[in-house]
């Protein structure tokens, strides 16, 4: 198979589009999960206030949990909220609650509104000595404050594409805003990665739409595909990942290959680690 290397550095992945229903969250459980397999530490951090993600790694997020909201609005290290699924020990969570909904409007007022994440970040991964090599975050649908501070932590985008009809649409709107944090707040983000996802190779139109994406944008979509597919759907419900749920079936499968992808390519800054 193919061979892998860990990163030396952390890399800090944000999961973001402002579609909902696109794949985001599914993508960043299903990735980090299969990194994980790799051999990878990954932690996810779960921006969402719907907390699926939390809930697909089966993670305990009610309201009463210390979560992701505490770190943003009261400050907690990282290291109090982080949790770690039962699928593997090398795959944690800062978990989600429903007290993020309201971070949001209560971020606006707050000191260094944008930068709350990425400072709570920094802090946790400087006193670590195994630091993850990969931090996922999945975002929310939508570029308000919570999607800023996502992309004010990270270093790389990652855009789930849906292979159907207006799947670009919007997409230059999330371009001029990675641009604007490039400029403002993050000079490192860049768009490492499109994926796309929900596939169904039958249809005329899927087809079409990967290759409308893949002329714009050559360098950036994986080779992989991550096909429609039942199992993929159904693994939530079971507070499973797809590649704990059902590891063989294609969609794991795919998952799988857009991880060693991922690692393979390395980040575009330091494109020699990525032999
Ligand atoms: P987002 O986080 O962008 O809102 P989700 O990851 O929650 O999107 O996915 C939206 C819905 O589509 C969910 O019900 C999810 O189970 C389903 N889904 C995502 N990827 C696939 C896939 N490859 N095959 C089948 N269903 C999928
Ligand atoms: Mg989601």
């Amino acid at each position: 198979g193919a061979v892998v290397e860990l990163p030396s550095e952390t890399r800090v992945i944000t999961v973001s589009n402002q579609k909902g229903g696109v794949g985001k969250t599914t993508t960043a459980v299903n990735l980090a999960a299969s990194l994980a397999d790799l051999g990878a530490r990954v932690l996810v951090i779960d921006l969402d206030p719907q907390g699926n993600a939390s809930t697909a790694l089966s993670i305990p997020h009610s309201a009463d949990v210390p979560s992701i909201y505490d770190v943003l609005i009261d400050e907690f290290p990282l290291s109090e909220i982080i949790q770690t699924s039962p699928e593997s020990p090398l795959l944690t969570c800062a978990p989600s609650t429903i007290h993020l909904a309201g971070a949001e409007i209560e971020l606006v007022t707050q000191v260094a509104r944008e930068h709350r994440l990425r400072t709570a970040l920094d802090d946790h991964l400087s006193v670590l000595d195994e630091p993850p090599h990969f931090v996922i975050i999945d975002c929310p649908p939508s570029l308000g404050l919570l999607t800023i501070n996502a992309f004010t932590a990270a270093q790389e985008v990652l855009i789930p594409i849906q292979c159907e009809y207006y799947a670009l649409e919007g997409l230059s709107q999330l371009l001029g805003n990675v641009r604007m944090i490039q400029k403002h707040l993050n000079p490192r983000l860049h768009v490492s990665t499109i994926l796309l996802t929900m596939y169904d190779g039958r249809t005329r139109l899927a087809q079409q739409v990967a290759e409308e994406v893949r002329s714009h944008f050559s360098r950036e979509v994986l080779d992989t595909v991550i096909p429609r597919s039942v199992r993929v759907s159904e693994a939530p419900s079971f507070g499973q990942t797809v590649i704990a749920y059902d590891g063989q079936s294609a969609g794991a499968l795919a998952y799988r290959e857009a991880a060693v992808e991922i690692m393979q390519r390395g980040t575009d800054d330091t494109p020699e680690k990525a032999s």
